[in-house]
């Protein structure tokens, strides 16, 4: 292929009625310029790849066009027309504000619209990523747009238009654009491969219009890249090598197989994606995009929400009938969960494979019942929780609290019989932050423990790993693993296990530890809990661990609904003489990490 012009450039729209997918819009343009009602301020809003400096190019041209047509399309042959079409013209001006973005950048460009347009009515300033400008440039810019020169029309492009400022906002006209269809794209797509002589398969067009997500520069950089790959003749097996795409069969085939609850199977079909080289979450996330289309295509209200290609409609609409509502939402909600912690999940392949079981053992008649695990196990906790405490420097011991092992009954928890379903009751939380002598307040509502082996990996110390008959259950990647219920829990409860995830971690990371137990926890609407810190450093800090604390307390206060907000809040230096000197020490070092180096090289302590 010589001569090769990437096709994003070579086809782009030179009229209105090329532009594919925005017709609403574009009609609105023409009709502006057909009735010569033309602002001064555009601003064209919507995702990358959709054709917004392409419109405002044909603008600019349609309104400087010497005979335009009737319909307000340029006619591309004037002498206007003819130097827009060879990037010539000296009536367009653009400038990429992701770039170019200070008061300069500006202020040249506005220097350069001073003399009116020699040929045309109008000059036009292009301003693409509008909202990357600097303050002050978006200062000089809106001095301008308040009195423009009249044959000034600014044409402002972004993809992000809540960070463009009201002000400007308030003096623009706001188009916004769509997004694309799977449908507009593949004909777009049709169109390019016929002019040019490719060969091509239906689904292999759908795949690179799925993989482009709505953009059409981004779908035609995908198809030439395939183009190039595959020689001319696109199949469905050449876009998913050249793509490493995972292919929607494997979607249909996974569904079927969870509907069928067969476990195995689901883990040796996860297996063969893996062993192909797919990551886990883009799996998940493929999955919950697959089971949400499933969801849409059930319902003719919704099927409009169904953006694939008509081939594949059919299908969806077969596998929909077979999956229970219940089952749909049930499986959605642990696909995008397990999408969103997959990232800060320490057993990631588990992650995927626990997400997987759950799934499959889902039960329409007692959702959640299939995935319950078969016993309840004592926590393991109680035993590293001891070792913890007895070695923890003083003043964190202070600060722990009575734990539950300390009772004898808690050596129970080492032989795990078939009496273990009674003595996982969990002990009452002793909640006293400052002293060990605080009566034991009785808690009605029992948090109900349950075992995950994700979360226990990640809160056991691996160091921790003695070989007791509780971790054997604990460890295998199949244990059957936990559904998460709404439990409702209170403060006290809340600030149990705060605590307790605090002490586990004191062996991996004692500042972490010490910090953590030190905070103030606001339990807020919704299950969310507001943890409120001083400073930036300790909001650094503590932020790693927010995910295993979230899991961790998801876990052990049997509520998945929970969720962890760090709130940083201003605190002056009267507030701090308020707090005793462990906290006084301990708030310095979060702002001096000198200082917290020192505490933790010479492990110091404040004796109170
Ligand atoms: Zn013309």
């Amino acid at each position: 292929m010589k001569d090769f012009i990437v096709s994003a450039r070579k086809y782009r729209p030179q009229t209105f009625d090329d532009v594919v997918g925005q017709r609403a819009l574009t009609d609105t343009l023409k009709r502006a310029i057909t009735s010569h009602k033309l602002a001064s301020a555009y601003l064209f809003c919507g995702p990358r790849g959709v054709g917004k400096t392409t419109c405002a190019r044909i603008f600019a041209k349609a309104i400087n066009c010497l005979s335009p047509h009737e319909d307000g399309e340029a006619c591309n042959a004037c002498e206007s027309c003819v130097s827009f079409n060879e990037q010539r013209s000296m009536n367009i001006q653009e400038l990429n504000a992701a770039a170019n973005n200070s008061v300069d950048d500006v202020r040249v460009i506005i220097e350069q619209v001073r003399i009116p347009p020699q040929l045309g009515k109008y000059k036009v300033i292009i301003l693409d990523e509008v909202h990357m400008l600097s303050p002050s440039a978006a200062n000089a810019l809106l001095k301008t747009l308040e009195e423009p020169p009249s044959y000034v029309i600014f044409i402002l492009a972004t993809t992000e238009k809540q960070k463009i400022l009201p002000t400007i906002l308030s003096r623009c006209q706001i188009f916004d654009f769509n997004r694309m269809e799977i449908e507009d794209i593949i004909g777009n797509l049709k169109m390019v491969a016929e002019k040019e002589g490719i060969t091509y398969e239906e689904n292999a067009l759908n795949l690179i219009a799925q993989k482009a997500d709505g953009g059409m520069r981004d779908a035609l950089s995908i198809f030439d890249q395939v183009t190039n790959f595959s020689g001319g003749n696109i199949t469905h097996e050449s876009v998913l090598k050249s793509l490493n795409f995972l292919d929607y069969d494997y979607y249909f085939q996974m569904t079927e197989i969870l509907l069928e609850h067969r476990v195995s199977a689901a883990l040796m079909l996860f297996n063969d994606i893996v062993n192909k080289g797919f990551d886990g979450g883009v799996f998940m996330g493929g999955l919950a995009s697959h089971l949400r289309n499933l969801l849409v295509s059930r319902d003719e209200e919704t099927v409009s929400l169904l953006d694939v290609a008509a081939n594949l409609r059919t299908r969806y609409a077969e596998q929909a009938k077979q999956c229970p509502l219940k089952f749909l939402y049930y499986a959605i909600a642990r696909c995008d969960r397990c999408s969103n912690e997959y990232k800060n999940a320490y057993n990631k392949r588990l992650a995927v494979e626990i997400t997987l079981i759950e799934t499959a053992q889902f039960d329409e008649e007692d959702p959640g019942a299939g995935a319950r695990p078969q016993k309840t196990l004592k926590p393991l906790f109680r035993d590293t929780n001891v070792k913890a405490a007895t070695s923890m420097p003083k003043s964190a011991a202070q600060s722990a609290l009575v734990s539950p092992a300390a009772k004898p009954e808690a050596t129970v928890a080492a032989h795990p019989g078939p009496s273990a379903q009674q003595a996982a009751e969990p002990a009452v939380p002793a909640v006293s932050k400052k002293s060990d002598s605080a009566p034991i307040p009785k808690v009605t509502k029992i948090p109900k423990i349950n075992l995950n082996p994700s979360t226990l990996a990640k809160t056991v110390p691996s160091e921790d790993k003695t070989p007791e008959p509780a971790s054997e259950a604990a460890s295998p990647a199949l244990q059957m693993p936990s559904v998460l219920g709404e439990v409702p829990f209170g403060e006290k409860e809340l600030l149990y296990y705060w605590q307790q995830f605090a002490l586990l971690l004191d062996k991996e990371d004692h500042v972490a530890s010490m910090r953590l137990q030190g905070l103030e926890l606001k339990l807020k609407e919704n299950e969310k809990i507001e943890v409120a810190v001083f400073n930036e450093m300790l909001r650094n800090l503590i932020r790693p661990y927010v995910p295993r604390i979230e899991a961790y307390l998801q876990q052990q206060l049997n509520n998945h609904k929970i969720r962890v907000e760090i709130k940083l809040v201003e605190i002056s230096v009267e507030q701090l003489k308020r707090y005793d000197p462990k906290e006084q020490f301990e708030e310095m070092m979060s702002r001096n990490e000198a200082l917290s180096r020192l505490q933790k090289d010479l492990n110091l302590q404040v004796e109170l």
